[in-house]
């Protein structure tokens, strides 16, 4: 192990919560600054696969993860728009192991920021400027305050304020589509079964279903094309009305679900085109400020924190003059196999919303599918990071 660097992590969500984590538990010294007055998430699930869940125990949050989330077993299950089964969701790597979870966005927050030291978040910090030369990088925030490290991680989200400062700004590209997203806690559906992912795929639109926080709510995530004003707003309260109208002739299960929804927050679906640079100089980018990607794989925050453990291997190998190169070779590990899954998530998002007639290539592809996902799960960083950061020393 090299030096102690110094690293500053500009926002605290999932992706930037658990580079800290990655960094402190390989022996570097990180300040994470986030804007918010306090660190929290929306209301909803997310999908945490194994390709993220070998990273978190690697920092020692295994059992938070057991302890937090609701494990997601072999029962799950992709059906038609009516209900008729098409074929299992894969949701065991390739080795066989089944570390699928469903997990509360705030829980998952809450439980990568408890690991971290007292005074490690400073919130209330929004990141307005950056500058850097040969030997340190510096970060001004909107609150007057002005941080200097060795290293600085943009992870401020899709509308990152320091991605300009790698590359120049780009449009982020809206898909047509907007999910609605909330929770239904179990009492409100007693007998469903809260130990598996369920999807329906129907024409133009999709539903599916997971359970969070050891099963005692269930997370849904409905589909639908956008119209042009949703375009603009992003993220709004939606209606739950509109919603229970939008699947009213879908399998009566859907239906069982919505009737107990009184609340739901609707999202316009955004990526990027991936980025040709990530890196310049002392700064790197990491998880949605490097690469936004479309729900339909549930890999943003899983690549994120990927991103969050090949960064925090290379640089505790390495001194503070060989920063800029450590920061290209993370780029380097990364860029290209992060693009492919947000290829891959917009591909995936034209299967499942399928609009031609013809079921059977899509069903047959939904079916083929289980060998890509068995394949990104079995895919472990760690070492490859451990031999990037090794070719450097040599
Ligand atoms: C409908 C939907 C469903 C999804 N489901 C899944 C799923 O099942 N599985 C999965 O892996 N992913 C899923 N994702 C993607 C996932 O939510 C994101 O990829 C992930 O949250 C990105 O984490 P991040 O930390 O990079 O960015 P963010 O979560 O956006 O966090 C960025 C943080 O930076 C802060 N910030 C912003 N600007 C500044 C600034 N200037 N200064 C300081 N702080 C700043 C923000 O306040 C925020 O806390 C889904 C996304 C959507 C829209």
């Amino acid at each position: 192990m090299a030096s102690q660097l110094k690293v500053a992590v500009i926002g605290g969500g999932i992706g930037g919560l658990f580079a800290a984590n990655a960094m402190i538990a390989q022996g570097l010294n990180v300040t994470v600054y986030e804007q918010a007055p306090a660190l929290g998430e929306v209301g909803a699930g997310v999908y945490v696969t194994p390709n993220a869940v070998r990273h978190l125990q690697r920092v020692g949050l295994g059992s938070a993860v057991e302890q937090w989330g609701a494990r997601i077993g072999p029962a799950s299950h992709y059906y038609r728009h009516d209900g008729s089964p098409i074929a299992p969701v894969r949701v065991s790597d390739a080795s066989g192991w089944f570390a699928c979870f469903g997990m509360h966005r705030a829980d998952y927050v809450e439980l990568l920021a408890a690991r971290l030291p007292a005074g490690a978040v400073h919130t209330g910090h929004r990141a307005v400027g950056f500058e850097q030369n040969s030997n340190t990088a510096r970060v001004m925030f909107a609150n007057g305050a002005a941080a200097e490290a060795d290293v600085v991680v943009a992870a401020d989200g899709i509308h990152s304020e320091l991605r300009p400062h790698v590359f120049p700004p780009s449009t982020p590209v809206f898909h047509g589509n907007l999910s609605y997203r909330g929770l239904v806690s179990r009492e409100r559906l007693p007998d469903w079964p809260m130990d598996r992912w369920e999807m329906w795929a129907g024409p133009s639109k999709h539903f599916l279903v997971f359970p969070v926080r050891r099963g005692t709510m269930l997370n849904y995530v409905g589909f639908v094309p956008a119209d042009e004003a949703m375009k603009e707003s992003w993220s709004a309260p939606g209606d739950p009305d509109t919603l229970r109208r939008e699947f009213e002739d879908w399998d009566p299960r859907i239906g069982r679900v919505l009737r107990q929804v009184d609340k739901t927050f609707r999202w316009a679906l955004y990526d990027r085109e991936p980025l040709p640079a990530w890196t310049k100089g002392r700064l790197t980018l990491l998880g949605d400020a490097a690469h936004p990607m479309l729900p339909h794989l549930g890999q943003g925050a899983n690549q994120a924190i990927e991103d969050g453990m090949a960064l925090a291997t290379i640089l505790a190998r390495v001194d503070a003059t060989a920063v800029p190169a450590a920061l290209q070779a993370y780029e380097k590990l990364r860029r290209e196999r992060v693009a492919a899954v947000q290829l891959g998530a917009r591909q995936n998002g034209l299967r499942v919303d399928s609009i031609s007639g013809d079921l059977t290539q899509r069903d047959a592809e939904l079916v083929a599918h289980a060998d890509f996902r068995a394949r990104l799960y079995a895919y472990d960083v760690a070492p490859e990071a451990q031999a990037a950061a090794e070719a450097l020393l040599r």
